[in-house]
């Protein structure tokens, strides 16, 4: 066991503070990892603030982690000391159910995957995440950072790139086809990225118009207002997929009204709280409403080449771990331009 320095919620809706955790010692197929920055998610929000129901405290959140190898057990042959690699929101799962056996490890049926915090380990312990010095995990659950990323842009890909590059390759993104972005913060952002790379023509929805330039830089190609009503009038019928970021409820309607016929709503962003539709909004059309989690551990690595290749790195604030609360009432405000990210050497 090695004891390192993180920060955690010592309770639901509690500030975070410097503690100390224990790390298990390296075993036979483990990679212990020098974490150098953790991006911070609006899932980490919802879970120490206990948003999505019980959840496990002193909690250390922390899935979008990036770092370099410090050590490695005998068995592993992937990785070795020096190497640039992350971790995202799992660190295990059963590794014998069929979406295991497809590299969808994200909805392993064989109990779950563990996640990277918040969860319980194969050890019948709590599992803690990146807001922390180091961290070990089975070489199986580590993917390697291309040199084209350097660490700190690359560490929210871990969960804000998987999670909006998975649905644009399932639903088919790319040229010809037209996606609207809804949100522009961690996860939107790097949709516009993502999207834009593989081609589609991308059009973000926010709140407001105060972020457009921004919007256009990152790649859209149109940017609207949804507190403007004309939006909807205007984009009526558009949209081949619909990412929606946004991490609360929505008027589903007004956005299921600007897919055209046979287009998908893809919800990305996790609501505390149930939502409603009308299925009005989806019989007329052959509208889907759809959801998608992460990304299972190979399309991650597959995700981190297209990014380097794309120099699609994260727009981020780097902020001091002293400085986590203050990110939180920021996020939570949409003030984030476009994901805060820690450096570690902070903490
Ligand atoms: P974020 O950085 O806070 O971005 C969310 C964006 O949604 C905001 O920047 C804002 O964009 C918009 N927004 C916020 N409140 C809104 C409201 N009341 N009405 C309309 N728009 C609003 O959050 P994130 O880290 O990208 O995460 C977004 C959501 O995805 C969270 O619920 C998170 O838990 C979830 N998530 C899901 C997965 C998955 O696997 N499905 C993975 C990671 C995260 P504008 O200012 O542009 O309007
Ligand atoms: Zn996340
Ligand atoms: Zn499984």
């Amino acid at each position: 066991m090695t004891t390192v320095a993180a920060y955690a919620a010592p309770a639901a809706k509690a500030p975070l503070e410097r503690t100390a955790i224990e790390r298990r010692a390296v075993g036979e197929f483990d990679v212990l990892i020098g974490i150098e920055f953790v991006g911070i998610c609006h899932s980490d929000i919802h879970q120490a603030r206990e948003g999505w129901g019980e959840a496990i405290f002193p909690m250390v959140p922390g899935h979008e982690i990036a770092g370099v190898v410090a050590e490695v057990g005998p068995g592993v042959t992937r990785f070795r000391a020096g190497d640039r690699v992350g971790v995202g929101c799992m660190v295990d799962s059963c590794r014998a159910c069929a979406n295991c056996a497809a590299g969808l490890q994200q909805y392993c049926t064989g109990g779950g995957p563990v996640w990277t915090y918040n969860s319980i380990g194969k050890d019948g312990e709590p599992t803690y995440g990146g807001y922390s010095e180091k961290i070990v995990v089975d070489e199986n659950f580590v993917v390697r950072i291309p040199d084209g990323l350097s660490l700190d842009v690359a560490a929210p890909l871990l969960c804000a790139g998987i999670t909006t590059y998975s649905p644009l390759r399932h639903w088919n993104a790319g040229p010809g086809k037209k996606v609207a972005v809804v949100g522009l913060g961690g996860l939107g952002h790097m949709a516009v990225k993502i999207a834009h790379a593989m081609g589609a023509e991308v059009t973000v929805l926010s709140q407001s118009l105060r972020k457009k330039d921004d919007g256009l830089r990152l790649g859209a190609d149109q940017y609207h207002a949804t507190s403007d009503p004309k939006t909807f009038e205007e984009l009526a019928g558009t949209f081949d997929i619909i990412l929606n970021t946004v991490s609360a409820s929505l008027d589903f309607a007004a956005y299921l009204s600007v897919l055209r016929t046979d287009g998908t709503m893809v919800n990305l962003g996790l609501p505390e709280e149930p939502v409603q539709i009308g299925l009005q909004s989806l019989f007329g059309h052959r509208r889907s409403m759809s959801s998608s989690g992460i990304g299972g551990i190979p399309e991650t690595q597959e995700m981190l080449e297209f990014c380097a290749e794309h120099g699609a790195g994260a727009e981020i604030e780097l902020i001091g771990a002293a400085e986590i609360n203050e990110a939180y009432e920021r996020v939570q405000a949409s003030d984030v331009r476009y994901r805060f990210v820690i450096d570690t050497a902070t903490i």
